[in-house]
């Protein structure tokens, strides 16, 4: 987990600071290499890292904003190879959780048409041939956006897909339940994708694979100690139950 150790602070919005994580330097530099044989420079490559994780901050901000408007706490994103992670604390409420992990994909679901017509524009005034490599880009980051919609909307905790599937099996569960089936399966979507990885050979998806096992271990943990608490509260009647640690957000 990447926390603000180690990191430089990038920028403060509505006091929420958004810190680049020192490793990811070494991932862009390796990336921009990487995607450098598809542009006639290294320079369009560095822009479209750059903007790969522009559309990753605004995903962030869908977070840590819907959390603010319902009463949460959330002052914190820190940027990292494997993107970006809000750290966000919610109201303890089904709906409360529901709207801040949702809006985070919402922010792609916006930026999905935004994109189209940006391209579109630039098709229409010939950048494919005029300016390739800047068409090419456009491309790209509408195609990534995507790419970043799909794969956070995998029911896998903790992926918002996972995480929106807990907060929708609360309202029926309750807290601790829903933590119990949401992180299980969390924990044998994390296994599948890594033997995915591993077939495919991508250290990337294998890096994601064992940080999601590991989140989801997280929550299996959180979920047990949720369940103690209530057992104690049963036994002496001592209310509030705190979950241990601040809740994160991908
Ligand atoms: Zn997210």
């Amino acid at each position: 987990m990447p926390t603000r150790g180690g990191s430089i602070r990038l920028f403060c919005v509505r006091g929420i600071e958004v810190f680049l994580h020192w490793s990811w330097f070494l991932i862009a530099i390796y990336e921009v290499q990487v995607w450098s044989a598809i542009f006639r420079s290294p320079i369009w490559a560095a822009l479209l890292y750059v903007g790969l994780f522009v559309l990753v901050t605004m995903h962030e901000f869908g977070h840590a904003l819907a959390c603010r408007q319902v009463g949460g706490e959330a002052n914190r994103i820190v940027l990292w190879p494997l993107g970006g992670i809000a750290y966000v604390n919610p109201p303890p409420r089904a709906g409360a959780m529901l709207w801040s992990i949702a809006a985070g994909p919402l922010i792609n679901v916006l930026m999905a048409p935004i994109l189209a017509f940006v391209l579109h524009i630039a098709g229409a005034a010939g950048w494919a041939s005029t300016n390739p490599d800047a068409y090419l880009v456009l491309v790209w980051l509408w195609r990534i956006n995507l790419v970043l919609l799909i794969f956070n909307l995998l029911p896998i905790y903790p992926l918002d897909g996972g995480q929106i599937l807990r907060s929708i099996l609360w309202f029926p569960f309750g807290q601790t339940k829903s933590l119990f089936i949401a992180t299980a399966i969390g924990l044998v979507g994390g296994a599948a994708l890594l033997l995915w990885a591993v077939l495919m050979r991508s250290w990337w998806i294998g890096l994601m694979a064992l940080f999601l096992l590991s989140r989801a271990g997280v929550g299996w943990k959180q979920a047990r100690y949720l369940q103690a608490e209530e057992a104690a509260m049963a036994r002496t009647a001592v209310p509030e139950p705190e979950l241990p640690g601040k809740k994160v957000v991908l």
